[in-house]
C-alpha cells in the first residue's frame, strides 16, 4: 500500500542513524508516494545542495557507488531539504515552519507531518515542547502530524512517564510511534505468524510441552566509541527492556482477537503484566550481570570495557546480563524464559530457542543415542534469518541408532530474497498510521516497571569484570542452566 503525500521532518539529519539507516532506507523503499518529501534538520549550516550531496554520499556508503541508480537518485533528491535548527531556539522553528508551507505547496504533501527525532535522547522532550508550542505539529480532518520517538525511551520509570506526559500534550497516542527497530526486523514480525498461522505449533505452545524458552541478544562489538553513553545505559537499558522485551513479549503473548494494532498491543502488554516482578531473592538466584574484560574477538586482542574510551577505569556498568523472567498465568506457569544480552560476546546472535519437554516415554535407550535432545524450534532473527525444528530422527545405518537432525529453513536460500531492512517497514507503518510495529505508552512503562528493581540492585554492587571478551559471559550464566540440567543453545 502507498501512503498519502507526506513531508517527514528529520531531527537530527546530520547524525549517524540519518546517515546510516533512515536516508538509505527511504532511498530503498519502493512504496514512497511520489509527493514524498523529507526536510532535515540540525546544527551544521548548510544548503538544500549541500544536504542532497552529502545524503548522496550515506546512500553510496550502504549500497556502494554502483548501487545507487542516478536517475532515482535524482528523483528522491529532488524531495530533499534542509534547514539549519537549533532544538532550544524558537525562532529557528518559525523558518522550519516557513520552509514547510513553501515545500508542501510546492510538493502537494496536503499538509500531512511525520517529525522523525533522530537526536540525543536527552533533546527528544524539547523538540517535542517546541513543536506543539509553535503549532507545526497540527493536525485535523484533513492533514495529520505523527511523531516518531527513538530509543531510547527514557533511562528509567520516572524518565520514561515525563517524556510520554509531554508527548501527550501536544499528541495523541495515536499519532505518537515509539521506535523499537527489532520490530521491523523480519523474524520477529515472523514469530507471531510462526506461532498463530500453524495448526502444529499454537497447541504445543504452553506449559503442558515447553520446558523453557531462551532468548539471546549477543553481539562482538564493544561500545564503539561510545562509552560515555554507556556508563549512562548498560546492556539492561540498552537492549533487555527494550528489544528483548519486545521479542519476549511476541512469544508469550495470548494470541490477539485480531491483527489491528490495539487488538495486538494489547496482548502484548497483558504478558508483561503477568510477568513475575523481580524481588532480591530473585535477582540474586535468577539473575546474572557482567562486565568484560579484556579477550579475543576472531583472534584480535582488544581492551576490558574499563580500558574503553569515556569508561570510568571503576566502573560497575553491565555490559552482559541475564533474567530469568517467569509468566504467573495459565500459559506458562512453571516455565522459565532465560533472556540473556551482552557486549563482546562470542558472536553476532539474536535467537529464540523454544525447548519442547522429553516425550514421557522413551522407547530409544540411551545405548542408541547421539546426542539426542528433547525437540527444539530454534528462531534466528539475526544473522542469517532462519527458522529449524531439532527432531530425533534414525541415523542411517543398519543399527537403530538416534540422532537429532535439523529441519531448516534460510531466508537467504529462499526465492524471494534477503528481507527488507527494519527500517524500510517502520518508516512505511509510520506513513500509514500503522502503529503495530510501534511500542505503546504503557508497554514502555511496564518494561521499565520490571527491570527498575534489577537495575537497582546492580547499581548497589561493585562489579568486577567477570568474563573475557570473546566467550559467551560470565561462567555465573552456564552454571545457573546446568544447575537445571540445561544448557545454552550451541554451548
Ligand atoms: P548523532 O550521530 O550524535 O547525531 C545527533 C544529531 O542531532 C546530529 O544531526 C546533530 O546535529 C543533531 N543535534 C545535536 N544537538 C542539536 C541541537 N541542539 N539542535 C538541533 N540538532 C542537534 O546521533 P545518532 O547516533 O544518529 O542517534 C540519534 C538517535 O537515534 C539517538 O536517540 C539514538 O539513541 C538513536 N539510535 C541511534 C542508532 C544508531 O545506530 N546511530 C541506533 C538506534 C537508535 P549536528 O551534526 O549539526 O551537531
Amino acid at each position: 500500500m502507498i501512503p498519502e503525500p507526506c513531508t517527514m521532518v528529520l531531527f537530527g539529519a546530520s547524525g549517524d542513524l540519518s546517515g546510516r539507516k533512515l536516508i538509505p532506507a527511504l532511498f530503498q523503499e519502493g512504496l514512497l508516494p511520489a509527493e514524498f518529501t523529507l526536510v532535515g534538520t540540525a546544527l551544521v549550516p548548510m544548503g538544500h545542495e549541500g544536504f542532497r550531496s552529502r545524503m548522496r554520499t550515506a546512500v553510496e556508503q550502504s549500497f556502494g557507488v554502483g548501487g545507487v541508480d542516478p536517475a532515482a537518485w535524482n528523483a528522491f533528491a529532488r524531495g530533499l531539504y534542509y534547514v539549519p535548527l537549533d532544538i532550544s531556539s524558537a525562532g529557528d522553528y518559525a523558518r522550519l515552519g516557513g520552509l514547510l508551507e513553501r515545500v508542501e505547496a510546492e510538493r502537494r504533501t496536503r499538509g500531512n507531518r511525520l517529525f522523525y527525532l533522530a537526536v540525543s535522547p536527552a533533546l527528544f522532550g524539547d523538540v517535542v515542547e517546541r513543536l506543539g508550542e509553535s503549532g507545526l505539529a497540527r493536525s485535523d480532518a484533513r492533514r495529520w502530524s505523527r511523531i516518531v520517538v527513538e530509543k531510547p525511551f527514557g533511562t528509567d520509570l520516572p524518565s520514561a512517564r515525563r517524556l510520554n506526559t509531554r508527548l501527550r500534550r501536544y499528541f495523541d497516542e495515536s499519532s505518537i510511534y515509539r521506535m523499537d527497530h527489532y520490530l521491523g526486523k523480519e523474524m520477529v514480525q515472523n514469530l507471531l505468524v510462526l506461532r498463530l498461522a500453524n495448526g502444529i505449533f499454537e497447541p504445543l505452545w504452553n506449559q503442558r510441552h515447553i520446558d523453557h524458552i531462551q532468548v539471546t541478544c549477543a553481539e562482538p562489538l564493544g561500545v564503539e566509541g561510545r562509552g560515555g553513553y554507556y556508563e549512562q545505559a548498560g546492556v539492561v537499558r540498552d537492549m533487555i527492556q527494550n528489544h528483548a522485551f519486545q521479542v519476549l513479549s511476541l512469544i508469550a503473548m495470548e494470541p490477539p482477537a485480531s491483527l489491528e494494532p490495539e487488538a495486538v498491543r494489547d496482548e502484548k502488554v497483558r504478558v508483561l503484566e503477568a510477568a513475575r516482578p523481580f524481588t532480591p531473592e530473585r535477582i540474586r538466584a535468577e539473575c546474572v550481570r557482567g562486565q568484560y574484560g579484556p579477550g579475543l574477538i576472531a583472534g584480535a586482542p582488544v581492551c576490558g570495557y574499563r580500558q574503553e574510551p569515556g569508561v570510568s577505569p571503576t566502573s560497575g556498568v553491565e555490559t552482559y546480563a541475564m533474567l530469568t523472567m517467569r509468566f504467573d498465568n495459565a500459559r506458562w506457569a512453571g516455565v522459565p524464559f532465560y533472556v540473556r544480552s551482552g557486549k563482546r560476546l562470542k558472536e553476532r546472535l539474536t535467537e529464540v530457542v523454544v525447548q519442547f519437554k522429553e516425550g514421557r516415554e522413551n522407547l530409544f535407550g540411551a545405548g542408541q543415542r547421539e546426542r539426542m535432545s528433547a525437540n527444539q524450534l530454534i528462531i534466528r532473527i539475526q544473522p542469517h534469518e532462519s527458522v529449524t525444528l531439532r527432531v530425533a530422527m534414525k541415523a542411517p545405518g543398519r543399527a537403530v541408532r538416534v540422532r537429532d537432525m535439523d529441519m531448516s529453513f534460510f531466508y537467504a536460500a529462499s526465492h524471494e530474497g534477503p528481507p527488507p531492512e527494519a527500517y524500510e517497514r517502520l518508516l512505511l507503518d509510520g506513513m500509514l498510521g500503522v502503529s503495530t510495529l510501534y511500542t505503546r505508552e504503557d508497554m514502555v512503562e511496564r518494561a521499565w516497571e520490571l527491570v527498575t528493581p534489577v537495575l537497582d540492585a546492580w547499581s548497589h554492587m561493585g562489579a568486577e569484570p567477570n568474563y573475557a571478551a570473546g566467550t559467551w559471559g560470565p561462567a555465573d550464566a552456564s552454571r545457573l542452566l546446568e544447575r537445571q540440567g540445561l544448557a545454552w543453545n550451541g554451548a
